[in-house]
């Protein structure tokens, strides 16, 4: 049995047991707090539960190391969403210790890329197209200070509104215990 179908067959169950009725909630974050954290397999029911986090509280996103990388990519955009769409008033971006993409480097990605098949033709066009493979694929070395450059990235966005707090911080993928790194009423 695979994977898919194991899911599949557990989902049809679920559902005729109306085990979804638990969960019933709406669209609208009731915390009005929008979460921006890492795709951590540690922290899928850790971080939830270490933040007192419930179904229908907040609006979460997650990718590799809870990073705005881009002004104008899929992230900012949910942010945004969150706040104008959703009426979420307060961003939390939380990071965390032991993070896969502390100190990843581009050169061994590519190797690894170069190992799994990938041809090393595609990078040369890629980067000759002017795409900046190496720094897109590289990580943070401090955690703390990621968080604090993602923060500064969504606080700065031209179209953030300036009364919506962004706060930051770093959680122990062990423990749960949230450190602050920036407090958002403070700045
Ligand atoms: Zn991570």
């Amino acid at each position: 049995m695979t994977l898919l179908s194991e899911i599949l067959k557990y989902n049809k169950q679920y559902v005729e047991n109306k085990e979804y009725e638990k969960y019933q909630t709406t669209k609208f974050p009731d915390k009005k707090m929008v979460i921006l954290t890492c795709m951590d397999t540690r922290l899928v029911e850790l971080l939830p539960q270490a933040m007192n986090v419930k179904n229908g509280d907040v609006k979460l996103i997650k990718n590799a190391g809870a990073i705005v990388s881009h002004p104008f990519g899929s992230v900012m955009r949910s942010i945004l969403v969150a706040i104008y769409e959703l009426g979420a008033k307060e961003v939390s971006i939380v990071g965390h210790h032991g993070c896969g993409m502390k100190g990843l480097e581009a050169d061994s990605f590519l190797e690894k890329c170069g190992q799994a098949g990938l041809d090393e033709e595609i990078i040369k066009t890629l980067t000759n197209a002017g795409i900046d493979i190496k720094s897109w694929l590289t990580g943070f070395q401090s955690v703390e200070e990621s968080v604090e450059q993602s923060v500064k990235m969504v606080k700065n966005h031209p179209m953030f509104p300036k009364n919506i707090h962004v706060h930051g911080l770093v959680i122990c993928a062990e423990t749960g215990k949230l450190d602050v790194v920036v407090d958002g009423y403070q700045s």
